[in-house]
């Protein structure tokens, strides 16, 4: 199979944006070209691989076993004086997925739908013409080329450059990026939970943590605000957490990578749209990115499909797009940043004080909406402008 001289929209990146968004638009009848600069779709994975169980299945009348790791059963976070606040049902609440196989599927079932998938391509600039982005420029496998669209989807990941190269401000300020790294770490104790460990000494305005993967396994990992990082490195704060807790794991697998807790950037152009993390989708608060990546890939692939109807791929048609995706991801990040900015500022005593003020409660709405609504009700110092937020409507 060789690449065509034309796709109604071509799909830079098979992450789970770039994969759902190929999906969409090929079901849609559309002729679609998805692009992966690996040789492997889904690996490395760059990801802790955590996923709230309502809002993955929503993605999938079958949630297939071999997808899932652990199906895990709450929530448990520490204070940085080791108060322990925990989240729990009797039910799964969550999965850990194994991403090298869920990303795969995912970008097979773009191909299943008509999608044309090449791995080992990928996209080194954007081709123009009269103001409109009109295609990419490439290499496969060490040969280029030039292919034309009617629409280009940049699924490119937190490190993307399609947007930059349509002329979209993606940067990120360091007070918006988190800085990741992680374990695998097998032969350890583990349970069906998540554990989340708070502190400055631990991870500064982020946080610590131990994601189950299987019986002995977890991801172990880190997150550290840009802005907070100084002489000692994401690793320097793991390995000092890991010597500590898991000194007799064994250290299977390292990732690290950067996680987007911005607003997102904006998100289209003549002939352009950004899902995912190139669009700066991932939760400011807890570093998620999974499932929003994938809910923008279908807006993106539903409104390809109506501005092909009608003909119209400049800024005002794609406007579409940005009206799905505000009223949805829109708000919950609007919310999820102000609550970073708020929890970035507490000292280690404000983090105490709020996990003693509920510890002795077992939260069963395992959310963020959850945690801090029971965080308001027992705290009533916690801004009002803030709160209004999570009240119930
Ligand atoms: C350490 C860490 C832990 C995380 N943990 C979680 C978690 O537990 N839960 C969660 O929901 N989220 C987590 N995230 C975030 C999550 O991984 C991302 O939000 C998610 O992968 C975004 O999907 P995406 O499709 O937008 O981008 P990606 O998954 O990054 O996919 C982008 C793809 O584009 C490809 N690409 C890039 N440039 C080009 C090019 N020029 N040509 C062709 N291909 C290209 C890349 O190779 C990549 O495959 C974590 C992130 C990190 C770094």
């Amino acid at each position: 199979m060789s690449l065509k001289n034309k796709y109604d929209v071509i799909v830079v990146g098979a992450g789970p944006g770039g994969s759902m968004t190929a999906k969409t638009a090929a079901e849609k009848g559309l002729n679609v070209l998805l692009i992966e600069k690996r040789q492997e779709i889904g690996s490395p994975i760059r990801c802790a691989e955590g996923v709230g169980e309502k809002s993955f299945k929503k993605f999938f009348p079958v949630i297939k076993d071999e997808w899932i790791s652990t199906k895990m059963v709450g929530v448990r976070i520490y204070s940085p004086d080791g108060t322990l606040v925990e989240m729990s049902d009797n039910r799964a609440v969550g999965y850990i997925l194994e991403r090298k196989i869920f990303d795969r599927d995912l970008a097979c079932m773009a191909a299943d739908a008509g999608a044309d998938v090449f791995t080992k391509t990928r996209a080194t600039d954007i081709i123009i013409k009269d103001n409109f982005v009109k295609g990419i420029e490439g290499i496969r496998l060490g040969e280029r080329f030039k292919v034309e669209a009617d629409i280009v989807v940049g699924a490119d990941g937190v490190e993307s450059k399609v947007g930059r190269w349509a002329g979209i401000d993606t940067t990120l300020k360091p007070k918006d990026i988190e800085s990741g790294a992680e374990y695998l770490i097998s032969g350890i104790p583990v349970e069906d939970l998540c554990e989340v460990y708070l502190g400055n000494d631990i991870a500064p305005a982020g946080y610590v943590w131990a994601f189950p993967k299987g019986k002995n396994r977890a991801n172990v990992g880190i997150g550290i605000l840009g802005s907070k990082i100084g002489e000692k490195r994401p690793f320097d704060y793991l390995n000092e957490f890991v010597k500590k807790k898991y000194k007799n794991g064994k250290i299977i697998e390292v990732i690290y990578g950067g996680i987007p807790v911005s607003r997102p950037t904006k998100t289209f152009e003549n002939g352009i749209m950004l899902v995912g993390d190139a669009a700066r989708f991932t939760d400011p608060i807890t570093g998620g990115g999974i499932t929003n990546a994938m809910e923008s890939g279908i807006y993106a692939g539903e409104v390809a499909a109506e501005c092909i109807e009608e003909e119209d791929f400049s800024e005002g048609g794609l406007k579409k797009y940005e009206k799905r995706w505000r009223s949805t991801i829109g708000e919950e990040n609007n919310r999820s940043y102000l609550l970073k900015e708020f929890f970035i500022n507490l000292p280690d005593g404000g983090l105490n004080a709020l996990a003693h003020s509920i510890n002795k409660i077992n939260i069963t709405e395992l959310s963020v909406k959850g945690l801090m609504r029971t965080l308001i009700d027992k705290n009533p110092w916690i801004p009002a402008k803030l709160a209004k937020l999570f009240k119930k409507k």
